[in-house]
């Protein structure tokens, strides 16, 4: 075996976290062999150390740890093809009990998977390009993208080969299989910020700058963004990126982070405390020690925020087409539903799908002729594109029914508040609401209107599950994270507070004045 590279942090092992000292024993990818190893001989053989670098193979220990797993695909910029849908419809109904959850980051998340079957699935899924590795852990995780790449008449150009080009480089790569922590890119070219820019580690956005003479079509780039308990939004650089530029600016700045990144406490591990120390100055002074002097910042071609919300009939750039966005409820699908999907495509589309990472789906290329014929299809009365607004607009993480960190159940009752308030509220202007089970943001709660984060409350009956309430996060100008209001709600609570407040904003807003 080749002799492992020696890391500069290495130096100071007893300064570094747990975590730290485990990849240095073991890179997280050694496991991805490992696993097959303990297809043969069970889940009791597995050590216990090796649960953590399983999540560089893509998979969790589901709730409550019986045997059971979770695992994570990897959809970059959440474009499929119909082969894709039907394979990860088949593993679902073999090994994962027919259930499909679509993530907030363009992933499918399986659960009820067991040791054994691991194998079998890196194998189909490996042969129609699909991969659950690094999908979780100290990695590179998927890289999120606009889901129109492509078809989209808000674009400044098409990132499907950008994106496909630094999932290449990325991918399975031990020069970047150990950074201090998680770590996700997003590249869009959509006007519309459709890959949410400002929650990422580094984030490519549209921009275009005067070069010799002509009008270049380009990016700026973002450092930092991150949720989780401690949010950042994350800093521009000045600095102008062609695309034939964004894997190497992309490299750097991971460079950057897996040389400069805290790697002491894990708490202050992810880009955004380097970053929110050193300033956007300083970090661009850092990168050009990698990738040498850029031209700086062009204009910026972002003009709002669409919120990742692409349900409903719209026009593609491509005249005579068009998309369809599906909703799917809590991002909650079924084997059933993507085999009828990948028919469907197949049927009236082009063989591509794309996920949404608002937990939705995009039928592309429909010609105009063949709409009323789609939108007539049984699977389209349940994956609508016209749902009613509460229930259009609502983001909820995986929560206590298979994760392991969660203090709340989530899907359940989301589905629950969304259908309350659809019955009960009228909105002329869609409110976008988003649970977490824990202070983790799998559910992206701080960026909603109304966002719900799980906790415990004690009453005299015991303890409760409870939500704080915070309201008035987005991204559009002006970003900024929402405000939690004091307190905690009962679970048993949360339909009928949401309904008042909600009801507050609609009595006391001036005329078009949105939620935030
Ligand atoms: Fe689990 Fe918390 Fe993430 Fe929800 S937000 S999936 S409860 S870690």
């Amino acid at each position: 075996m080749a002799e492992r590279r020696k890391w500069k942090w290495e130096e100071n092992a007893a300064e570094l976290n747990e975590v730290e000292r485990l990849k240095l024993k073991k890179d997280g990818l050694d496991v991805i062999q490992d696993i097959y190893r303990w297809a043969k001989s069970g889940y009791e053989s597995i050590p216990e150390e090796d649960f953590t670098r399983l999540k560089w193979a893509g998979i969790y220990q589901q709730r409550p740890k019986d045997g059971h797993f979770m695992m994570r695909v990897r959809i970059p910029s959440g474009v499929l093809d119909t082969r894709q849908v039907r394979v990860l419809a088949e593993l679902a109904r073999e090994y994962g009990r027919g259930l499909i959850d679509v993530t907030t980051r363009q992933s499918v998340q399986y659960h009820w998977l067991r040791i054994e079957q691991i194998p079998d699935i890196f194998r189909r899924l490996e042969e129609v390009g699909l991969h659950p590795y690094e999908a979780c852990g100290d990695c590179p995780r998927n890289i999120v993208g606009n889901p129109l790449a492509g078809i989209d008449p808000h674009e400044l150009i098409d990132t499907r080969p950008i994106v496909e080009e630094l999932e290449r480089t990325f991918l399975l790569n031990r020069e970047f299989s150990n950074l201090p922590r998680k770590y996700k890119i997003s590249v869009s070219s959509n006007v519309y910020n459709a890959a949410n820019a400002q929650i990422h580690d580094l984030a490519f956005t549209p921009a275009v700058k005067e070069i010799g003479g002509k009008e270049a079509v380009g990016f700026h780039v973002w450092v930092g963004g991150g949720l989780s308990s401690r949010p950042h939004m994350a800093k521009q650089l000045d600095l102008f990126v062609l695309p034939e530029q964004v894997v190497e600016v992309a490299v750097g700045v991971t460079r950057v982070f897996r040389d400069y990144g805290y790697r002491k406490k894990r708490h202050r591990a992810r880009l955004k405390f380097l970053v929110a120390d050193w300033g956007a100055e300083k970090f661009l002074e850092v990168l050009e020690t990698y990738i040498g002097p850029y031209p700086s910042r062009g204009k910026d071609r972002l003009v709002g925020w669409n919120a990742g919300y692409f349900t409903g009939v719209h026009p593609q750039k491509q005249k005579g087409y068009f998309y369809v966005g599906l909703n799917v409820p809590m991002g909650r699908t079924s084997a059933e539903e993507f085999f009828q999907l990948a028919d469907l495509v197949d049927e009236y589309g082009s063989g591509s799908v794309r996920t949404v990472n608002t937990q939705n789906l995009i039928i592309p290329d429909v010609p105009e002729e063949r709409l009323d014929d789609l939108l007539a299809e049984s699977l389209l009365q349940r994956l609508t594109p016209y749902p009613k607004p509460f229930v259009g607009h609502a983001v909820s993480c995986t929560g206590i029914q298979f994760c392991n960190l969660a203090l709340t159940e989530t899907k359940g009752l989301m589905r629950r508040v969304v259908e309350y308030l659809d019955e009960q509220v009228e909105l002329d202007t869609p409110i976008r609401l988003h649970i977490n089970g824990c202070p983790n943001s799998c559910g992206q709660q701080q960026i909603a209107d109304i966002g719900l984060m799980g906790g415990k409350m004690k009453t005299v009956d015991g303890m409760i599950e409870a939500y704080t309430v915070s309201v008035g996060g987005h991204l559009g100008e002006g970003a900024t994270f929402n405000t939690p209001l004091k307190g905690r709600v009962p679970a048993d609570r949360v339909a009928p507070v949401l309904k008042e407040l909600i009801l507050f904003y609609k009595e006391h807003r001036e005329p078009e004045e949105p939620f935030w």
